[in-house]
């Protein structure tokens, strides 16, 4: 199954299957992070930087702020949502329970 991914709007969408599914602005709770030095930051995201499959999960790296202390960054690659394999369907994460962002070993192509 192909699973098309794109980020649309300068960053303000990802894109899924070509139907804007996650959008930015939402506060994302991470954990095991280096964006600060919180244990866990809130970080408010400003905008998709890259997104990515990694079968079936559907990733991205996410720029913003922490709102606890006021630094910004770009995240590791943060889990955005699975495709579901027997429909296609994307069922995105709630950004509000705890994420932990991670280093890509392999580099998953987008399309
Ligand atoms: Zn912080």
């Amino acid at each position: 199954m192909v699973v098309s991914v794109h980020q649309l709007d300068d960053g303000a969408w990802l894109s899924v299957n070509d139907e804007r599914t996650v959008p930015v602005s939402q506060l994302w709770l991470l954990a095991r992070h280096d964006i600060c030095d919180c244990e866990q930051a809130d970080f408010l995201a400003e905008g998709f930087v890259e997104v990515g499959v990694d079968w079936p999960d559907v990733e991205g790296r996410i720029a913003g702020q922490c709102i606890a202390c006021g630094a910004s960054g770009v995240t590791d690659w943060l889990a955005m949502g699975r495709v579901d394999r027997e429909t296609g369907a994307f069922r995105k994460v709630v950004p509000s329970s705890v994420h932990v962002p991670r280093r890509r070993t392999k580099l998953a192509t987008p399309e």
